[in-house]
């Protein structure tokens, strides 16, 4: 068995629910969900209260860690690259991956790898 994530929501022992009532007999108590992967909160939360209560109560802080945003961001040619796929036509389509400019919709080739790599981008930082 896979090692167990614990939910990061920071309420999460406080909702009853049948399944965070665990321990013994006699002193069982509600205790954080304990699970192999989660699908929210980026794989840390068990379901979207929990993902609430978080950012709720960290949101703040990591918004402030991360770096927030001071000034508006313009939508430009020279950012305005988005990595797509479309299908090619008949039974058994493959995808073919595209990086699509959303301002000019000039289409660029892409391999699935490229599309795949996450660092990979047309766009000028
Ligand atoms: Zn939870």
């Amino acid at each position: 068995m896979s090692e167990l994530k614990y939910c990061q929501g920071p309420k999460c022992h406080t909702y009853y629910t049948k399944d965070r009532l665990k321990g013994m007999k006699d002193s069982k108590t509600y205790q954080t969900r304990r699970r192999s992967s989660f699908y929210y909160l980026g794989g840390n939360a068990c379901d979207m209260r929990c993902q609430s209560d978080w950012f709720q109560k960290f949101g703040e802080q990591a918004i402030d860690h991360f770096g927030r945003l001071k000034e508006v961001k313009h939508l430009t040619e020279q950012n305005a690259w988005v990595k797509d796929y479309n299908y090619t036509s008949g039974w058994g389509s493959d995808k073919n991956y595209i990086y699509l400019n959303k301002i000019t919709n000039e289409q660029r080739p892409l391999t699935e790898a490229q599309y795949d790599d996450t660092n990979y981008t047309l766009n000028e930082r």
